[in-house]
């Protein structure tokens, strides 16, 4: 047994990746297929500063595995999300015009069809630095941001959008609907594949969404990704590579039902999926 033990240390000194296991971070199987290995790589959207010293910057395992189970495409999270999505954080929504413009068109499109109004709430997860509910807010809507990233959120409050500077998850949910009416409609755009604990964020969307409330998610699709090799989309800030089979899958654990899908041409091919309670 010592003898045996003694091997495996000596494995994961040679190798730490090929000793390491994970378990589904959905149904919790244990994953045993590999989808693709990328190596390892620095983490992204965490620059350097001059003074630090490129050859000794952390690396992580890009090691993406496929649940035999649920198919949820995965990878670890190697570095802490907090660690991440810090006070350095450098993506700015707004940077991108056409971003803005998708996310306009998206606001025209959901108060039109769901007939949002002055009593409604409209909560974005990850709502960055209020490139989208700028647009709400501009409708007299009432908007409610959650951002982890102080940059970012910063920025959101300043063109005057309350922004809770938090990671989203179930606790929160609970807090903020002991204290405020349930959300009218809850969106996250490009959030989904970011979250480590996927299911308890889901279970924080089911808590704070009123009753036949919508959420919508966008998201790249799995298909997209094999189809056109985007491998350039597997990085550690996406812990997860979505397909509507486990999406469904995981919204319908918390009584969530997928009633319409849209295909958009952002980011490389997202898909939209509209939820109701
Ligand atoms: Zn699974």
């Amino acid at each position: 047994m010592l003898f045996q033990k003694k091997i495996e240390n000596y494995q994961i000194l040679k190798n730490p990746f090929k000793a390491y296991r994970m378990n589904c971070r959905h149904c919790n199987n244990e994953l045993s297929i590999e989808f693709t290995d990328l190596g390892s790589s620095p983490p992204s959207n965490s620059y350097l500063t001059k003074y630090e010293d490129k050859h000794t910057e952390d690396s992580y395992p890009l090691k993406v595995f496929v649940c035999d189970k649920c198919f949820l495409v995965q990878i670890d999270e190697h570095k802490n999300a907090s660690e991440i999505f810090d006070e350095n954080y450098a993506y700015f929504s707004s940077y991108s015009s056409s971003w803005l413009l998708h996310s306009k068109e998206y606001v025209d499109y959901m108060t039109d069809r769901f007939n949002f109004n002055s009593h409604s709430l409209v909560v974005e997860l990850a709502s960055n630095d209020g490139y989208l509910l700028q647009y709400f807010k501009e409708k007299n809507i009432s908007v409610l941001g959650i951002e982890p990233t102080h940059s970012t959120a910063i920025v959101a409050k300043e063109k005057g959008i309350e922004t809770i500077v938090d990671f989203f998850n179930e606790k929160l949910a609970i807090e903020l609907s002991r204290n405020q009416k349930k959300a009218n409609l809850i969106l996250g755009n490009n959030v989904l594949a970011h979250v480590p604990d996927i299911n308890d964020f889901v279970k924080g969307m089911k808590i704070l969404l009123a009753k036949d409330g919508i959420i919508t998610m966008e998201f790249p699709h799995l298909c997209q990704l094999i189809d056109q090799t985007q491998f350039d989309t597997i990085y550690h800030e996406h812990f997860s590579y979505l397909s509507f089979t486990t999406v469904k899958t995981i919204f319908s654990s918390v009584g969530l039902e997928l009633f319409d899908v849209q295909e958009i041409s952002t980011h490389g091919g997202v898909f939209k999926d509209i939820c109701q309670t």
